[in-house]
């Protein structure tokens, strides 16, 4: 089949990977001119990790990766308030657990992928009109073309979702928070492979500081702390970062003023995605455009890696069937999202908590995690992935 894929993030290449393994013809459509940078780290583990493995890519993962050692709360004079040992999640997901910036696991995927995927940089799927035979898709500056698929893995603002669904506000769950993320060379004080996060009531900064001379920075406060809509510049994210922190002590002043020599900062809300089915016809949704998880589970990339291994499986598995193969795949994998997605939901009051009283509590409730069979039990729990991912009989992979 023909199939176009627009997003070039976690989800699409992904896909295109898998699908090049059933030898179709893949165009991946990705609106940033280059692969996006944005600055912010993720946790990989799981289902995705497994993913991974099957990709062969464990050992460039681990390559990009790093083992955050330990999470430290501290107060607004940077004493130590809370914390615990990272290595907890070492032990409960049999040492398959890393961090890595999620461009170099994008760039990773990325770069796997071969001949036959076509990349367009700087485009996007502009129309969509199902035929019923076939898909004729219209981009923004390339000449429109007849397939026979289309994916939108274009992200948690995904236009896809918009030309063929309906508007964002019919499936996006606002969990009330805002987030901002950037990177900085040369911040200090510097405190390797520590992550040090201080919050009051509704807003927390975190710090994490890489190996070498980088650090990352991640901003979460809630959305009446910011006034008016997400900005899109980065000197009105700055100016909303400086507004919302400027009171908040610890080295935010100085952090506030490292950011001044930056321009890629990631900002966005932190909303889920919910859809009660991911296809339409012959168009159908991945990855975020389907089912955000948000960074509160802390496992996004490596469930939209799943879903696009299941996607292309199923289609497999039903010769191009594509009817049949979206069903099987949406029945499989969309209760399991749904799970993910409540029991992130309800973790956001703990991530960032919304008032002083909440981030005692969390700060005090954290010291239990040094214990390590309470740490196993309860990050046992929040490790784990309940479903079953199925060996597809692909055929071996040739490499041209
Ligand atoms: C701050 C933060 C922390 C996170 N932490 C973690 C974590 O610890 N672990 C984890 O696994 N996940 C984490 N996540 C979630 C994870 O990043 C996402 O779930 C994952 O990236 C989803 O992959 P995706 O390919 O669906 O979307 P994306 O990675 O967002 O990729 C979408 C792609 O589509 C492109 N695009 C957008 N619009 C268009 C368009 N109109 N046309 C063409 N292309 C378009 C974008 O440029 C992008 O390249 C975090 C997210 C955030 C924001």
């Amino acid at each position: 089949m023909r199939i176009v894929i627009n997003g070039a993030g976690i989800a699409g290449p992904t896909l295109a990977w898998w699908l090049r393994r059933s030898g179709h013809e893949v165009l991946l459509v990705e609106h940033s001119r280059e692969p996006r940078s944005g600055g912010y780290a993720i946790d990989f583990w799981g289902i995705g990790y497994r993913i991974a493995e099957k990709m062969g890519l464990l050992a460039r993962i681990r390559e990009l990766g790093y083992q955050v050692k330990e999470m430290r709360y501290v107060d607004r004079h940077g004493r130590t308030r809370g914390g615990f040992p990272i290595d907890a999640f070492g032990r409960m997901t049999g040492g398959r657990y890393i961090e890595l910036r999620r461009a170099d696991l994008a760039a990773t995927i990325q770069g796997a992928l071969d001949a036959g995927v076509d990349t367009l940089f700087g485009d996007s799927v502009a129309a969509i009109e199902d035929t019923g035979a076939g898909v004729h898709i219209g981009f923004d500056h390339a000449a429109s073309r007849e397939v026979d698929l289309v994916i939108g893995a274009d992200g948690l603002h995904s236009r896809v979702r918009a030309l063929a669904f309906g508007p964002e506000a019919e499936f996006e769950i606002p969990l009330d928070y805002h987030v901002a993320a950037f990177e900085i060379e040369g911040y200090r004080p510097h405190d390797d492979l520590i992550a040090v996060s201080h919050a009051v009531a509704g807003k927390q900064i975190t710090k994490l500081s890489m190996p070498g001379d980088s650090t990352l920075f991640l901003f979460v406060f809630r959305d009446e702390y910011l006034s008016g809509n997400s900005p899109a510049s980065a000197p009105q994210r700055k100016s909303a970062l400086a507004d919302a922190f400027a009171d908040v002590g610890w080295e935010c002043p100085e952090i506030l003023a490292a950011m001044n020599d930056i321009d890629d900062i990631y900002f966005d809300r932190v909303s889920q995605i919910r859809m009660q089915r991911w296809a339409q016809g012959r168009t159908a949704l991945l990855g975020d455009a389907a089912a955000c998880v948000s960074l509160l589970a802390g496992e996004g990339t490596g469930l939209a890696m799943a879903e696009a291994y299941v996607l292309a499986g199923e289609l497999h598995a039903c010769g191009g069937d594509h009817r049949t193969a979206f069903a099987r795949w949406q029945q499989r994998m969309l209760p399991f999202l749904r799970r993910k997605q409540v029991a992130a939901a309800k973790f956001a009051s703990s991530f960032a908590p919304k008032s002083a009283l909440g981030v005692t509590f969390r700060d005090h409730v954290s010291r239990l995690l040094r214990i390590p069979w309470i740490a196993d039990l309860l990050v046992g729990r929040a490790v784990r992935d309940d479903i079953e991912l199925p060996d597809y009989a692909f055929p071996p992979v040739s490499r041209t």
